[in-house]
């Protein structure tokens, strides 16, 4: 079929995955237009990012690495701590971390206000092999040569194209939280500070390190330190009611700092003590509001459905023990803008050929995280020395 020229493609949600597809798109020639369902642009959300390469390479190949690295802090150690805080592994390490809304606000300004429409929700989709159109429940109704659902964990367009595909529940929640350095006992401080830090107890882990700060501070002292807790939640009531808001609301995919009733917050602070090393506790003890995000995988048989693909978490959504999701994300967009590039700008055979490479990287993952939990969360075996339980998307360390 003749490529009509330009293409017009539409990115639906505009998170990392999303702006680094609609960025690649338009240098490939495309017209892009992303929608994004929120109102307001997005803020602080996630409470930082493991800097992985494909996060950040956009900047990297396109001048402006300064913007990220300015709010990017880091830690040279790899540390397990026993249950007197005493250090039972230590290993050099180096990793750098984000603030997850500099890196948006940069890929943001890049992309230009007038390609990113704020409260367009998508609701509707039709597609053929000649044009896909979309309809908002703002009445826009949009048509498009391509369109990349990059709608997250409850994306719209998996539910559409894969109804049968539900996520997953791990059998854990991550109790997430943030708390200044500066508000921290110097002995903790000091364990904490410069790692990135593990506490395995029976059935359970926390892993904690620093990210730059909530102003984003990024000098020793004005950083905040970061942590996620799992705990093991059985499936059904239990859960269920863990995750229903102060309001009463059911908040399946996460709740959000100030709303996790207080009593399961009084019970966190009651617990930590019992269960993680005294630095850690403190960390859990000292967070003026931890949230809750049930660990979940989702796993799909397909990307590609003709003029219509999936990337990033509305694709496979994988637990974070390899801190790779927005890396997944942007490499998802990497590579289909190659095959775009390969093919011409021919969407459907471009599609076609992106998928295989793409569905691999996606179980691959699954397969590793699957693993780590299973280690931290089930068996209680995790040996810090073993590779395997590294941060990295396609492996330990990368
Ligand atoms: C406990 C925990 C810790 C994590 N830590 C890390 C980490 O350290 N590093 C890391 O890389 N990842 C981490 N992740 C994963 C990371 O949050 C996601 O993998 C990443 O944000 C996926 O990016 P995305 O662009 O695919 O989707 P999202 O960031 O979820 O964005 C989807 C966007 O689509 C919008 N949207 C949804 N539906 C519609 C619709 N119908 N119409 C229009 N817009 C819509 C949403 O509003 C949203 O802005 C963590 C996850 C968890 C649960």
């Amino acid at each position: 079929m003749a490529v009509r020229n330009p293409q017009r493609a539409v990115v639906v949600g505009g998170s990392m995955g999303g702006l680094t597809a609609g960025l690649l798109l338009r240098e490939r020639g495309f017209e892009v237009d992303v929608f994004e369902r929120s109102p307001l642009p997005l803020e602080g959300r996630g409470a930082g990012i493991v800097l992985q390469p494909d996060t950040v390479r956009w900047f990297a190949e396109h001048g402006g690495t300064e913007a990220v690295e300015r709010v990017s802090t880091g830690s040279s150690h790899l540390r397990y701590l026993g249950a007197n805080d005493e250090v039972v592994y230590d290993e050099p390490s180096t990793w750098r971390f984000t603030s997850w809304t500099a890196t948006y606000r940069a890929l943001f300004v890049d992309l230009g206000a007038d390609a990113y429409h704020l409260d367009h929700h998508v609701a509707g989709l039709d597609h053929d092999d000649r044009e896909v159109t979309l309809r908002f429940t703002n009445g826009r109704v949009q048509h498009a040569d391509l369109v990349v659902f990059a709608d997250g964990i409850s994306s719209t367009g998996r539910r559409r194209l894969l109804p049968e595909v539900t996520p997953r529940y791990s059998g854990y929640v991550g109790w997430r939280g943030t708390v200044p350095e500066g508000e921290v006992s110097s002995r903790t401080h000091d364990l904490l500070h410069d790692s990135v830090t593990y506490a395995t107890a029976s059935r359970t882990h926390i892993v904690m390190y620093p990210i730059p700060g909530r102003d984003g501070g990024t000098a020793i002292g004005s950083r905040d330190l970061n942590y996620v807790w799992y705990r093991n939640v059985a499936e059904g009531p239990e859960l269920d009611e863990m995750l229903t808001d102060k309001r009463g609301f059911p908040n399946p995919v996460s709740l959000q700092p100030g709303m996790v009733q207080d009593r399961y917050v009084d019970e966190l602070r009651a617990s930590a003590p019992e269960v993680l090393p005294p630095a850690a506790a403190e960390l859990v003890v000292r967070t003026a509001q931890p949230f809750i995000q049930p660990v979940l995988d989702i796993e799909v048989p397909r990307m590609a459905f003709g003029r219509v693909c999936l990337i990033g978490d509305a694709a496979f959504a994988a637990r974070p023990h390899a801190a790779a999701g927005t890396a997944k994300a942007a490499a998802d967009a990497w590579a289909l803008a190659d095959a775009l590039r390969d093919a011409d700008g021919d969407v459907v055979p471009a599609l076609e050929k992106w998928e295989p490479g793409r569905l691999e990287v996606g179980r691959n993952l699954l397969k590793r995280v699957r693993e780590m939990g299973r280690h931290y969360q089930v068996d209680s075996d995790a040996d810090p020395a073993d590779r395997n339980l590294r941060f990295g998307l396609y492996g330990p360390d990368h």
